[in-house]
């Protein structure tokens, strides 16, 4: 993985220091280019304050002005661009009440989570390593800046965010640190349900993530942690890196917890997919016939289905039932979806007024009961997608 995203950002910093201010590449991007992963966002950290950013750029957003960062816009890209700062004053174990804009590099990572975040990197690709990050990186390993019982009592989320790393990139936590995260663990308490869960989706798809999640386990995280501290998380299971909803889905599947998802702030579309999710988990075992497998495709959709296939090995480190394979497989699902006579309800070439007509009957809770049994009668290919022949189907098999 190369300089490329770097490069593109050089003039960032050539112009912020014509303007006689320093400025360094650093954090989570410094660190995957060094060990050699892809970058994606790039972080820049200055001795020039966010007004002085503001003169010396024509295009810049106020992302986060209080704490120091604007975004630059050039050429297209978004560059975040934060003033050095020192933080104070922390309340309640989470982010400190006030922060001071310095002038010394120096300062400005020494605030920083990690030895191997806190290294910056000048125009000429230069590092500043202040902490001996590239050792720590160069042995795997996870360790604060400074003292490490200090700096998660400052802010909590910095354990959470260890684990992060620790799944994302396949590091041990160093002893002192591990130490320091037991001793500190319940002041999770204090932190924003939000911020948790940015750092939890994030470790839940990390490559390391069984090692990371058993330590989530161990250290007893979800007992602070809103949602998850009424489920017994000690018996779900994981192993291998999946998504925060499949996740989700296989909690709320198995242990069928009292909670409601709400208390975890996710959007609604999340919320939907997991629930999504946990319903085709709880079909699939039921399914005996191609019959049962043409419908569930058709409810819960062919992409949905092969994502829950995807992950049968955990479900069954979860004692959650699996489809048979015989029945339920990758083939024999897009073979049925590329073959379903509707997708969609709305295909159906007869509709709740249609039957009002041919029963001269009112409307009440039989008209959907009846629009459902031929919707599934369609989809099973019993009867063809005609008027005639759907109404001809219902003379002669519903009663009502
Ligand atoms: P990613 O690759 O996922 O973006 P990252 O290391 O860049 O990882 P960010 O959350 O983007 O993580 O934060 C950018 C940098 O800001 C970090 O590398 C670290 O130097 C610093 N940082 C972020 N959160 C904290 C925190 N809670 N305490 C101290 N420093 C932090
Ligand atoms: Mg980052």
């Amino acid at each position: 993985m190369g300089l490329e995203l770097f490069e593109k950002a050089l003039p960032i910093l050539d112009t912020i220091e014509k303007n006689g201010f320093e400025a360094y590449f650093v954090g989570g991007s410094v660190r995957d280019y060094i060990m050699d992963r892809a970058v994606h966002d790039i972080d820049i950290t200055t001795s020039a304050t966010p007004d002085e950013i503001e003169d010396m750029f024509d295009h810049t957003i106020p992302i986060g002005r209080e704490h120091g960062t604007v975004n630059v816009v050039y050429q297209g890209d978004n560059y975040e661009v934060t003033t050095f700062r020192a933080e104070s004053d922390y309340v309640d174990h989470r982010r400190p009440s006030e922060v001071y804009f310095v002038r010394d590099l120096y300062k400005d990572v020494q605030r920083r989570d990690f030895t191997i975040n806190a290294i910056a990197m000048d125009k000429n690709y230069k590092l500043y390593d202040y902490f001996e990050g590239q050792d720590d990186i160069k042995h795997r390993l996870i360790r604060t800046v400074g003292n490490a019982q200090e700096r998660f009592s400052e802010d909590a989320l910095r354990i959470l965010r260890g684990l992060r790393f620790q799944s994302q990139l396949a590091f041990t936590i160093d002893k002192l640190t591990y130490i320091a995260m037991q001793e500190q663990i319940a002041d999770i308490e204090h932190l924003s349900i939000e911020r948790i869960v940015v750092e939890l989706k994030k470790l839940i798809s990390g490559q390391n993530v069984e090692e990371s999640y058993n330590n989530l386990l161990k250290l007893g995280l979800f007992t602070h942690v809103p949602f998850f501290k009424d489920i017994d998380m000690t018996k779900v299971k994981i192993d291998t890196p999946i998504s925060f909803e499949m996740w989700l889905a296989i909690i709320v599947t198995k242990c069928q917890p009292q909670t409601t998802l709400s208390k975890i702030k996710i959007s609604n579309k999340e919320k939907s997919d997991i629930q999504l999710y946990s319903k085709i988990m709880t079909a699939l075992p039921q399914i005996n016939s191609k019959e049962d497998l043409k419908l569930c495709v058709y409810d819960y959709g062919k992409t949905n289905i092969l994502d829950i296939l995807s992950i049968q090995s955990i479900l069954q480190a979860n004692d959650l039932a699996t489809a048979s394979p015989i029945i339920v497989n990758a083939q024999v699902i897009n073979g049925i979806s590329n073959q379903l006579p509707i997708q969609t309800r709305k295909e159906m070439n007869v509709n709740g007024d249609d039957l009002l007509n041919h029963f001269q009957k009112k409307s009440g809770p039989w008209l959907k009961e009846i629009l459902r049994n031929i919707e599934c009668t369609i989809v099973t290919g019993k009867v063809q997608n005609t008027k005639d022949e759907i109404l001809k189907w219902v003379d002669d098999n519903v009663k009502i």
